[in-house]
């Protein structure tokens, strides 16, 4: 699950951004609302947190205009405390929940929960062939061996957006959009290794299950009969 936050107050967004990765969110950050306006009409977020008061574009306008855009995306705005014209007009343009600052971060990690598990059952297990994925344990196991191992981080959501897209080819450019974001550095050499520490944990539960690189198109999650 994907969010992007949209918070001028660097610390604040970093400290929010730092805590939402712990929960195994993969978190985007932009600090003034031009740019967090562009990022958010890309439509590739399940929240968006977004701040009133931003430089260039600010908060209310942003929702309005990916409202107009017919980006679904769960928004939950930061105002400032007592500001009930801020509250009302984030609802009626399209905002799903607000917090007023300051808040405390258990508190929005609570409501970000709260958008993301009604929006859809996205804490299920996913199932492709053999294999399992455990969203709440981070564990991956064989449905048929019950043999499992832990699998977390980038890792995780690599796994997760292959088994949500199983026998699809999967670009690098996808897969960099999906998992890695605008977290770009390490993206390009860490790919490859990411996948092959993959494949070595599906080996291990014998899965059947495998991630075949596809040269020059990307990758594809398949279920290998041997
Ligand atoms: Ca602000």
């Amino acid at each position: 699950m994907r969010i992007l936050i949209v918070e001028d107050e660097i610390k604040l967004a970093d400290m929010v951004s730092e805590r939402l990765k712990k929960e195994k969110y993969t978190v985007d950050v932009t600090n003034d609302g031009e740019t967090g306006l562009y990022n958010a009409l890309d439509g590739i977020y399940d929240l968006i947190i977004l701040d009133i008061m931003l430089p260039k574009v600010n908060g209310i306008e942003i929702l309005k205009e990916i409202r107009e855009n017919n980006i679904n995306s769960k928004v939950i705005m930061l105002t400032a405390k007592g500001e009930l014209e801020d509250k009302l007009l984030g609802f009626q343009n399209g905002a799903n929940d607000y917090i007023s600052k300051p808040f405390h971060i258990d508190e929005l990690v609570a409501r970000v929960n709260v958008q993301l598990r009604n929006n859809n059952n996205e804490k299920k297990d996913i199932c492709y062939g053999d294999l399992i994925l455990n969203i709440d344990k981070s564990i991956i196991s064989n449905k048929n061996t019950k043999e499992e191992v832990s699998i977390i981080n980038k890792e995780f959501q690599l796994l997760e957006y292959f088994m949500r897209n199983p026998e699809q080819v999967l670009s690098k450019e996808m897969i960099y959009d999906k998992v890695w974001g605008m977290d770009n550095e390490s993206f390009s050499n860490n790919l490859e290794a990411y996948l092959s520490f993959i494949r070595k944990k599906l080996k291990l539960i014998d899965s059947k299950v495998n991630i075949k690189s596809l040269r020059n198109l990307g990758y594809k999650m398949v279920i290998v009969d041997e």
